[in-house]
């Protein structure tokens, strides 16, 4: 049984890329080295879709949804009211309210997928290098569909300098992402700030 590192979906045989999601599998742990994956090199193929996985494993973006769609709730219901001239002075302000907070979970939504295809666009082509899982952390207060956000959180050096990151995702991570655990960590040549950990989880 081998896994698909990007989605998830288990294959009875190894494949070379993800039927589901287009991901690159990676050969069944036996036949690989020990020690962290080491990522192909670039360019790597990442299915376009990917960008909507990493924004249902991210807060930010579950924050943005819920308000653009209680905004959206609120819109339908305020025009509803306005439109029943007896109630447009509750339907007015409903209005209002549910246009500001479409407006404003759009704006995040909109902000957040930025920022998830600049991952997706580093897991394609990034630089590889070595660094080590600096925390794991559990989330216990953000839950989708019955499943916790964790938070890994890395470090690796780069032109000179130590920089940070993270990555949420809804699937426990296993043994290989601990703390104190090498890792491999793809970053973007221009800007070391934009970087993913190698496979992301
Ligand atoms: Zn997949």
């Amino acid at each position: 049984m081998i896994t698909c590192p990007w989605c998830g979906t288990a294959y009875e045989a190894f494949i070379s890329n993800c039927k589901n999601c287009g991901g690159p599998m990676l050969p069944p742990r036996e036949e690989a080295a020990p020690g962290p994956l080491i990522p192909p090199p670039p360019p790597r193929t990442i299915a376009g879709s990917y960008v909507g996985r990493l924004m249902a494993a991210d807060g930010a973006s579950i924050a943005g949804f819920v308000l653009a769609l209680l905004g959206g709730i609120f819109t339908a219901l305020g025009f509803g009211l306005t439109l029943g001239v007896v109630t447009a002075f509750v339907g007015i302000p409903f209005f209002i309210l549910g246009m500001v907070l479409l407006a404003v979970g759009a704006a995040v939504l909109l902000w957040r997928y930025q920022e998830k295809r600049k991952v997706v666009e580093v897991l394609r082509s990034g630089e590889a290098i070595l660094g080590e899982v600096a925390d794991l952390q559990e989330n216990v207060s953000v839950q989708v569909n019955g499943q916790h956000l964790w938070t890994v959180e890395y470090r690796f050096r780069a032109q000179g300098q130590t920089y940070t990151g993270k990555v949420t995702t809804l699937r426990e991570p296993g043994g290989e992402l601990q703390r104190g655990k090498p890792v491999y960590v793809l970053y973007t040549l221009d800007d070391p700030r934009v970087n993913s950990i190698y496979p992301h989880p």
